[in-house]
């Protein structure tokens, strides 16, 4: 009995320091995990402040990314990026909602209650939210497939992803997971003047932050299941000349 009683108190002491410790942390990174998307584009690019880039990978019970993708992603940052002490992703599962649909203010909110890798003395942290339900904002027959809402932190419909890959005349997951999240990656760059700047005029104004060549990784219609179509039996769309050399010029490779 009394073995009992001491376990319990533990537990019980552990559990407060361990609420303490999340705090704490709260406090001190909602000072810069909350800022514009494309506010942190010369921090994620250049080697000036911070040496090396870790990203958070985190996934709803059963919506976790292919590694294909996963790898592609590395591959992706590692060309562009100038981080000597490297880049690393991080992942993490947390469990699925079941909700059919989440809104930003959903999403933030998850992002507070479970987000653990923040920015820190020499490294800077990214966080990928994958999600087991659609964009709320959805309209019509036209669906949203991720986004980027901070300076930091994006979303990914995991599901509606994966509803809309691997079929007939369908792109494969790995292929439609990796041009959606290599284009969000591309926001929190800064691309398209959106915290970098452009070198020359290539910006798809009607469409926002976007590249006005379709071929480029940076089209709009690479955010929307628009992409669907073009992407089956096309290759992985890669940024052009013009995005490449905005990310030179802000501090990248
Ligand atoms: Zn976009
Ligand atoms: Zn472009």
């Amino acid at each position: 009995m009394k073995k009992l009683i001491i376990i319990t108190i533990l537990l019980g002491a552990s559990l407060v320091t361990f609420q303490a410790c999340k705090k704490d942390s709260r406090i001190k990174v909602e000072k810069n995990h909350r800022k514009q998307t494309g506010s942190s584009a010369n921090d994620l690019l250049s080697n000036d402040q911070y040496k090396s880039l870790v990203v958070e990978i985190q996934y709803m019970t059963g919506f976790r990314p292919t590694d294909e993708a996963m790898t592609r992603l590395t591959n992706f940052l590692q060309e562009r990026l100038n981080k000597s002490n490297g880049i690393s992703l991080s992942f993490t599962e947390i469990g699925a909602q079941g909700k059919s649909s989440y809104s930003f203010d959903d999403i933030k909110k998850i992002e507070e209650n479970n987000r653990s890798e923040f920015t820190a003395k020499k490294q800077i942290a990214a966080y990928f939210l994958f999600l087991d339900g659609e964009f709320s904002g959805n309209s019509g027959s036209s669906k949203v497939l991720g986004a980027a809402y901070y300076n930091t932190s994006m979303v990914i419909f995991q599901k509606t992803i994966i509803n809309n890959s691997g079929g007939l005349s369908q792109p494969s997951r790995d292929k439609l997971e990796t041009t959606v999240i290599n284009h969000e990656f591309g926001h929190i760059l800064g691309l398209v003047n959106l915290g970098t700047s452009m070198q020359s005029f290539h910006q798809d104004t009607e469409n926002g932050a976007h590249c006005d060549n379709e071929d480029c990784l940076m089209n709009w219609i690479v955010e929307t299941d628009g992409v669907i179509g073009s992407l089956f039996g096309s290759p992985i769309p890669s940024l052009d000349q013009n995005c490449i050399k905005d990310l030179q010029a802000n501090g990248g490779k």
